[in-house]
C-alpha cells in the first residue's frame, strides 16, 4: 500500500471506528459511512449495495437518488454490481456504461456519472454486498483510492455482520460460481463410502475486530507472531518427518520463503498503518493476494498459493491465540477431515464415531496415517489436487473412497443417487458380516487363516464382529503413539492382557514397538536432536529397540506377565539380520529369568517370530528359520525396499504394484527357502487384504493372511470360490513368463472364474 493509501484508508478507519461505536441504528450508521467515504475520497457518490434475499440491494448512497434506496436491485452476476459480487473482483473503469455488464438504472439517476469503482464487501469467502464510488469526470481510479476502498469493505464487513444487517443464509446462497457442486477426482486409500460435513484439520481463524485501538500495539503483535512462525517452519526442518525429501522438503522450503519475504511483512504493516488490528491486516493483505492469484490461471502457481494461505492461517491462528486442531476442538456428528496429510497420532486424535472419512490432499496407500485410519474403518480419499481450494469449512461432502472421488455440495439428485450406493454397500457389508461363521477353505479343502490387523484397544471388537482367526499383528506402538508420554509398564500389562482376554483362545501375535520412519514420537527423539534424512531407513522399529533396551525390556515384561498362564506370541519389526533377532529374543529371555526367579506366573509357551521386511533377511533365511516359530511378511516395508520407493512418498503412491513379477517372485523364492522348516510363514501388510493381491499370495503357497478387519469378509468370500490348485500352477506359468501386466492378467482370470463377484 502506498502512503497516500495508508492516509485515506487510515482518516477513513478513524470516521468509521466513531459510527461503529455509536449508538446509531444500523440504517442510520450505514448512511453515515457513506458521507465519510464520499468526503475522504472526493467522490460524488459512494453506495453501499448488501444482500437481502439473494439480491444486492442499495441500503445506502450519498450522491445517488435518495429513492433509489432499498428500492434498486440486482441479481448476482447482474450489472456491474452484481458481476463485482459473483467474481469477488474489484472493478474500475472511467466509462462505466463502456463496460459489457453495465445495466441502467433509470431510478438512481446515474447517468450524469461517468467513472465507477467498485470491491466487493466479503465475508467468510464470499461476497455479501459492494461498496461503490462513482464521479462525473472520466478517470480511473489511482491505485490509493482501490486499496482505501477494500480496507473499508472490509471493516464494512464486520459491521454489517455485527448490525444484522444481512443474515448467512444469504451469503451460503450467494456465488453460485462458489456455491456449484463440484467434483473432485483422488486415490481410495481406505475404501468406503461416507457422508458428511467437511471440517478444517486445523480451521480457519474468525476474526473477532477489525479496527484497532492502539496501532503500535497490533505492530508487536505481528512482529512477535512472524518471529513464532518462524521459529515453528525452522523447527519443522529439524524433524525427521519432514526430512524424508520429495513434497515435504518442497513444501517446507516454500513455507521458509514466504515466512522470511519481507514484502510480506511489509504489507501487513502497511495495513496496520491504515488503523486495522493484526488479524484484519493478515487477512486483509492475504485477500488482495488471493484476488491476484484468481486471475493467473497456473497450477504450479496456484499450488504456492495454497502454501501462503496455510501460512497465513498458521500465522493467523498465532497472533489470535486460536492455536488448536479440529481435533481439540471437539467434532460434530459426520464430519469429514479435510487436510494436506495428517500424522497417524493425529488422526487418532479424532472421536472416532463422529469421523466419519478423511479427504487428503496427499497420503499414500501404506502410509501410516492411512493404516490408522483403516484400522479406526475411516474411508480416505488422498491425493486430491487443489482440494484445500474447492471445499469449504462446513460444505456437505459425500465422500467416495470406493470410486476414488468426493463431491463437494452436492445436488439432491446427487445425494439420493448416494445415499442409495450407501445403502447398497450396507447390504454388501451385512453379506460379509453374515460370513462371520464360514469358515475360510478353498474349494479344493485348504483351511487358510484369516487373521486381523489391530493395534487399538477398540479393535480387540473386530475379532468377533469378524470371526477372524486371530491377530496375526498388533502393532503395539499405536499405544504410544496415542500417549503424551511413553506409556507405563502397568498400562502395557493391562492393554496386552485385555487384548488376549478378548482374544480368547484366538491367537495374538504382538509386534514389539515399531516407532521411527512417519511414526514419530515427540517423547523419544534421536538421540542427537537431529532429524534423520532417510528415517524409513534409519533409526527406527527394532533399532530403536535395541538401542534404547530399557524400552524393549520394559515391553518384554508387560507382555510376559499378561502372557501368564497362556501362549505368547511375540514378533520382531525390521529385523535385517539373525542377530538383531538374538539380541532382542535375549532381552525377553532376560526377563523370562527374571520372573520366574520371583515365581510370577509365566506365559504357557513362548513363540517367537520375525517380520520379513528388510530384503537382506531374505538371504539368511536357512540361519534364522530354526530359531523362530513363525515369519510374517510386511509387504509394505517390504515394497518400499524393494523398489526402493519411499511409501510414504505420495508421489511414488501409484508407480509400482504388489502384482509384479519382482515382488511375487521374491516372495516364491522366501516360501520355498521355508519349504521343510517348521516355520509359519503369513502376510500382515496391506497386500493381504486386497482381492487380487491375496489371490496372488495362496498361488505362492501362503495360506495365513493378517488383514484388515474391513477385507476379512471379501476374503473369506474369495478364499471359498478359490481352487488353489488352479491358481497354483497358473501363478507358476505367470512368474515363469510374466505376460506385460500381470495385474490385468490376473483380474482377467479372476472375473471368469466368478472370484470377484459380490
Ligand atoms: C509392513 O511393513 O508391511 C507392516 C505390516 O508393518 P507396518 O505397516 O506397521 O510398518
Ligand atoms: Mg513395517
Amino acid at each position: 500500500m502506498t502512503s497516500g493509501a495508508v492516509d485515506a484508508a487510515r482518516n477513513i478507519l478513524t470516521g468509521l471506528h466513531e459510527v461503529m461505536a455509536s449508538r446509531q441504528h444500523a440504517q442510520a450508521k450505514l448512511n453515515t459511512v457513506v458521507e465519510v467515504i464520499g468526503e475522504s475520497l472526493h467522490s460524488e457518490v459512494c453506495s453501499i449495495y448488501l444482500l437481502r434475499e439473494g439480491m444486492l440491494e442499495l441500503f445506502a448512497t450519498r450522491g445517488l437518488a435518495q429513492e433509489a434506496v432499498h428500492v434498486t436491485r440486482l441479481a448476482i452476476g447482474e450489472g456491474l454490481v452484481g458481476t463485482i459480487a459473483e467474481k469477488i473482483e474489484t472493478l474500475n473503469l472511467a466509462e462505466a456504461a463502456a463496460h459489457p455488464d453495465f445495466s441502467y438504472r433509470p431510478e438512481t439517476g446515474e447517468e450524469k456519472f461517468h467513472s465507477f469503482a467498485g470491491v466487493p464487501i466479503v465475508r467468510r469467502e464470499r461476497a455479501v454486498g459492494v461498496l461503490g464510488v462513482q464521479h462525473v469526470e472520466r478517470r480511473r481510479y489511482e491505485e490509493v483510492e482501490i486499496e482505501a476502498l477494500q480496507t473499508v469493505a472490509m471493516v464494512l464487513s464486520e459491521l454489517i455482520t455485527n448490525a444484522g444487517l444481512i443474515d448467512d443464509e444469504d451469503t451460503a446462497s450467494l456465488d453460485p460460481a462458489h456455491n456449484a457442486p463440484e467434483q473432485l477426482r483422488g486415490l481410495s486409500l481406505v475404501k468406503g463410502l461416507a457422508q458428511g460435513t467437511a471440517v478444517y484439520h486445523q480451521p480457519r481463524v474468525t476474526i473477532e475486530h477489525i479496527v484497532a485501538q492502539d496501532t503500535e500495539a497490533e505492530r508487536q503483535r505481528v512482529i512477535l507472531a512472524f518471529d513464532k512462525m518462524r521459529e515453528q517452519i525452522d523447527r519443522m526442518a529439524g524433524q525427521a518427518e519432514f526430512g524424508v525429501g520429495g513434497e515435504h522438503e518442497e513444501v517446507l522450503e516454500t513455507y521458509r520463503m514466504f515466512a522470511y519475504d519481507e514484502g510480506w511483512t511489509r504489507r501487513i504493516n502497511e495495513a496496520i498503518d491504515s488503523g486495522l488490528t493484526a488479524e484484519a491486516a493478515i487477512e486483509r493483505v492475504q485477500q488482495r493476494t488471493r484476488m491476484r492469484m484468481r486471475q493467473i490461471d497456473d497450477a504450479l502457481l496456484a499450488d504456492r498459493m495454497h502454501d501462503l494461505e496455510d501460512l497465513a492461517n498458521r500465522l493467523l491462528r498465532i497472533v489470535s491465540g486460536q492455536i488448536g486442531t479440529a481435533a481439540s476442538l471437539g467434532l460434530r456428528n459426520d464430519a469429514i477431515l479435510i487436510a494436506r496429510n495428517l500424522g497417524p497420532a493425529e488422526l487418532l486424535e479424532y472421536d472416532k464415531r463422529r469421523l466419519k472419512g478423511v479427504v487428503l490432499e496427499e497420503g499414500s496407500l501404506t502410509s501410516h496415517v492411512v493404516i490408522v485410519a483403516r484400522a479406526m474403518g475411516i474411508p480416505v480419499l488422498g491425493r486430491v489436487r487443489g482440494l484445500r481450494g474447492y471445499v469449504r469449512e462446513g460444505d456437505m461432502l459425500l465422500l467416495d473412497a470406493e470410486q476414488g472421488m468426493a463431491t463437494v455440495r452436492p445436488s439432491p439428485g446427487a445425494i439420493e443417487a448416494f445415499e442409495a450406493r450407501f445403502a447398497k454397500n450396507r447390504e454388501k457389508q451385512a453379506v460379509y458380516a453374515s460370513m462371520r461363521d464360514v469358515e475360510p477353505v478353498t474349494k479344493d479343502g485348504t483351511r487358510i487363516q484369516v487373521r486381523i490387523n489391530a493395534g487399538l484397544r477398540d479393535d480387540i471388537a473386530n475379532l468377533s464382529l469378524t470371526g477372524a482367526d486371530g491377530i496375526g499383528l498388533f502393532r503395539t506402538e499405536f499405544q504410544f503413539l496415542v500417549s503424551a508420554t511413553l506409556p507405563a509398564r502397568e498400562r502395557q500389562t493391562r492393554l496386552y492382557r485385555d487384548v488376549l482376554d478378548a482374544a480368547g483362545s484366538k491367537p495374538v501375535v504382538f509386534r514389539t514397538v515399531d516407532i521411527g520412519g512417519d511414526k514419530t514420537l515427540p517423547y523419544l527423539r534421536h538421540d542427537d536432536g537431529e532429524g534423520e534424512e532417510n528415517p524409513a531407513m534409519g533409526w527406527r522399529a527394532l533399532r530403536v529397540a535395541l538401542e534404547r533396551e530399557g524400552l524393549l525390556k520394559v515391553q518384554a515384561r508387560a507382555l510376559l506377565e499378561a502372557a501368564g498362564g497362556r501362549e505368547l506370541n511375540v514378533m520382531f519389526p525390521l529385523v535385517a539380520e539373525p542377530w538383531e533377532f538374538d539380541e532382542a529374543k535375549a532381552v525377553f529371555e532376560g526377563q523370562l529369568a527374571y520372573l520366574r526367579k520371583t515365581k510370577r506366573m509365566l506365559p504357557e509357551a513362548i513363540r517367537y517370530g520375525v517380520m520379513l521386511e528388510v530384503p537382506a533377511l531374505a538371504e539368511q533365511l536357512d540361519i534364522l528359520a530354526p530359531k523362530i516359530s513363525f515369519l510374517s511378511i510386511g509387504t509394505n516395508d517390504l515394497t518400499q525396499f524393494l523398489f526402493a520407493a519411499d511409501r510414504s512418498n505420495p508421489k511414488l503412491a501409484e508407480r509400482y504394484d504388489w502384482l509384479s513379477p519382482a515382488i511375487l517372485r521374491f516372495l516364491r523364492r522366501v516360501v520355498t527357502s521355508l519349504e521343510g522348516s517348521n516355520v509359519d510363514i503369513g502376510v500382515c501388510g496391506e497386500m493381504g487384504g486386497r482381492r487380487l493381491e491375496a489371490l496372488a499370495l495362496l498361488g505362492l503357497g501362503i495360506h495365513r493372511l493378517s488383514i484388515t478387519p474391513a477385507s476379512v469378509g471379501r476374503i473369506k468370500d474369495l478364499v471359498g470360490k478359490t481352487d488353489l490348485g488352479e491358481i497354483e500352477a497358473a501363478m507358476r506359468g505367470w512368474l515363469a513368463e510374466p505376460p506385460a501386466n500381470l495385474r490385468e492378467t490376473m483380474h482377467a482370470w479372476a472375473s471368469a472364474r466368478g472370484l470377484l463377484t459380490d
